[in-house]
C-alpha cells in the first residue's frame, strides 16, 4: 500500500517509519498547526527534516495555520481529552485529504509511539477523518517501541521537546514539572 505517515516530530518518526516502510511505500506528512509557537514548530520540523534527508525519505509539509487549530479546539481548551480529540481530528483530516489528493491508499500516524497520547482517541479520529476522504486509516500501536525511539533520538542528538505541542500542553507540562520540583523539595526538608 501507499501510506501517508503523519509525523508529529523527529523522535516519534524513527520507529514507526521503519516498521511501516518494511511493508509499504511510505511518504511522511508534517501536519502540525497545533504546535506553538512558530519557532517551536520550525525547530521540530527541522529536526525531522535533518533525519529524513539523511535517509532519502520524502516529506510533505502541510500548511501551518494555527488559527485554524484554535478554531478546531475552541471551547475545549481546558478539557484535555476533548481538546486532544479535536486536535487529532484536524491533523489527521489534513493528512487524509492530502493522501487522497496524492493518490495514496492509507494514512497512519507516529502519534501512537508516544505513551503520553490517547490511542483510542487517535484511532477514532483517524477512522473518522479517513472515512471522510475515502482512504484507509492504519490502526497502529507503536508504544512498545518508545524506548528504542528515545534511545535512537538521543544517540542522534535529535531535538527532543518537553511538551506535547499546543500552548495549553506547554503550560500543563510546566505546572507538572513545578509540582514535581516542590514534592522533591518537601521530601528533602
Ligand atoms: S496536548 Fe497535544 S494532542 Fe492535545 S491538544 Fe495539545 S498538542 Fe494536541
Amino acid at each position: 500500500m501507499k501510506v501517508m505517515l503523519h509525523a508529529c516530530c523527529g523522535p516519534c518518526l524513527l520507529e514507526p517509519f521503519d516498521a511501516l516502510a518494511s511493508e509499504h511505500e511510505v511518504r511522511v506528512a508534517y501536519a502540525n498547526p497545533n504546535i506553538h509557537p512558530r519557532s517551536e514548530y520550525e525547530r521540530r520540523r527541522d529536526a525531522l527534516l535533518e533525519w529524513t534527508r539523511s535517509q532519502g525519505v520524502e516529506v510533505d509539509e502541510l500548511a501551518y495555520e494555527p488559527r485554524e487549530w484554535d478554531g478546531a479546539v475552541a471551547g475545549l481548551e481546558q478539557t484535555t481529552g476533548e481538546r486532544c480529540y479535536a486536535c487529532y481530528l484536524l491533523r489527521l483530516g489534513m493528512v487524509a485529504k492530502h493522501a487522497a489528493e496524492s493518490g495514496f491508499d492509507a494514512v497512519a500516524t507516529t502519534l501512537t509511539v508516544s505513551p503520553w497520547q490517547d490511542p483510542d482517541g487517535i484511532r477514532e479520529a483517524g477512522v473518522e477523518a479517513c472515512a471522510e476522504h475515502g482512504v484507509v486509516f492504519l490502526v497502529t500501536d507503536f508504544r512498545d517501541r518508545y524506548g528504542e525511539a528515545t534511545r535512537r533520538s538521543r544517540e542522534l542528538g535529535m531535538y527532543r521537546q518537553n511538551y506535547c505541542g499546543c500552548r495549553y500542553s506547554d503550560a500543563e507540562a510546566t505546572e507538572q514539572r513545578e509540582q514535581r520540583r516542590a514534592q522533591r523539595a518537601s521530601r528533602r526538608a
